[in-house]
């Protein structure tokens, strides 16, 4: 038997309904899988997107409107305690007590759920904060602060990581030791689920990623078949005579356009196609000095994927009449709480 993939969201929907206000479709038709242990799948999407939506349906602590969420197989609605032992989170802001050190912090946590003290320092060292351990939350950087919270999140030693913006607000060195942690953390097996708007970061430490905007999905897969059905890879050529090889390019069809470096032309063509570039050019009577493909950043591809995007959802009426209860009651799909670290 074939084992259920980590995470599968099939045609998710989720409308919050607000009282004398109109309904707000946060999530729609979304489907995602994550399905490789050792991984990190990148759930991307602007402010306002969804993703916090999708993560807290992931979690059980919000009710669909409608569609399939299961981890691990498991129904996440109506089932998610049966997979909670194999999923760790660190959704929102994590909550700690400020006058606590961090060890103390992750040991009452550690209480409570019936876990070995001695998977505290095994946390800590994952995180690199074993060293300052004793020092109180309230002393800790907000970089410090994330990495505890995802230590909290580790302390059950989950299959499933899912991290809610975890690069939030942290500074480019704060950033880049959450992306070495999240690496090690895959590299151990775990699979991770990140979700991010910071897009130049996710890029650098994702293996596919899943794009969201204003709830829809935009696109998925890995990174290289996200830059190529965005279309913006770029073929850089490298040539005296600018001017006419624009012209002898525009003649077969195809835009280029000068760069501020001297003797650069960026050719709108996909870098598969570098060899017409060549050809048109030397049948033009032009011979280029280089030629190279210029990959586009993770980023030039969702502006390229989201400009096309769908206008807001908006409800149809009638849409929300099971929903009364979320936005007031912020509805438990399956009888827990979220805590905001290790749910
Ligand atoms: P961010 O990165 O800013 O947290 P996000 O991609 O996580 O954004 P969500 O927080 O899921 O997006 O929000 C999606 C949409 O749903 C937004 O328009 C948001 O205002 C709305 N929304 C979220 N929670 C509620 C709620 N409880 N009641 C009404 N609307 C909500």
């Amino acid at each position: 038997m074939t084992a259920a993939p980590i995470v599968e969201i099939r045609d998710l929907r989720k409308v919050y309904s607000r009282m004398r206000k109109d309904d707000v479709v946060a999530v729609e038709r979304l489907d995602l899988t994550l399905g490789t242990p050792g991984t990190v799948h990148g759930f991307l999407g602007p402010n306002g997107s969804g993703k916090t939506t999708t993560i807290r349906c992931l979690l059980g602590l919000i009710r669909p409107t409608s569609g399939a969420v299961r981890v691990f197989g498991v129904d996440s609605t109506t089932s998610f305690h049966l997979a909670a032992p194999r999923v760790g989170a660190m959704v929102e802001n994590p909550k700690m007590f400020p006058n606590f050190s961090g060890r103390r912090n992750l040991s009452l946590l550690a209480d409570m759920a019936g876990i070995a003290k001695s998977e505290v320092d095994r946390v800590l060292s994952i995180v690199g904060l074993s060293e300052r351990d004793g020092d109180s939350f309230e002393s800790y950087s907000l970089g410090m602060k994330q990495r505890l919270a995802i230590a909290a999140a580790l302390l059950k030693n989950p299959e499933l990581l899912i991290l809610d913006e975890p690069a939030n607000g942290l500074d480019p060195a704060g950033i880049a030791e959450m992306r070495i942690l999240i690496r090690s953390i895959a590299e151990e097996g775990k699979a991770v689920l990140v979700s991010s708007h910071q897009l130049a970061e996710i890029e650098q430490v994702c293996d596919d990623v899943t794009i969201i905007h204003q709830g829809n999905l935009i696109e998925s897969g890995t990174l290289d078949q996200i830059r190529r059905h965005a279309g913006a890879d770029n073929v850089v050529v490298e040539i005296e005579n600018r001017d006419a090889a624009i012209t002898v390019l525009a003649a077969a069809g195809v835009q280029a356009r000068p760069r501020p470096a001297e003797r650069e032309l960026v050719v709108d063509v996909d870098a598969d196609r570098s060899s017409d570039v060549t050809r048109i050019l030397a049948e033009g009577g032009m011979y280029l000095q280089g030629l190279y493909a210029e990959r586009a950043t993770l980023e030039a591809a969702f502006l390229n994927l989201t400009g096309a995007a769908p206008p807001p959802p908006t409800a149809p009426p009638g849409d929300s009449a099971q929903n009364d209860a979320d936005y007031i009651a912020d509805d438990t799909a399956s009888g827990q709480t979220g805590t905001g670290v290790a749910s």
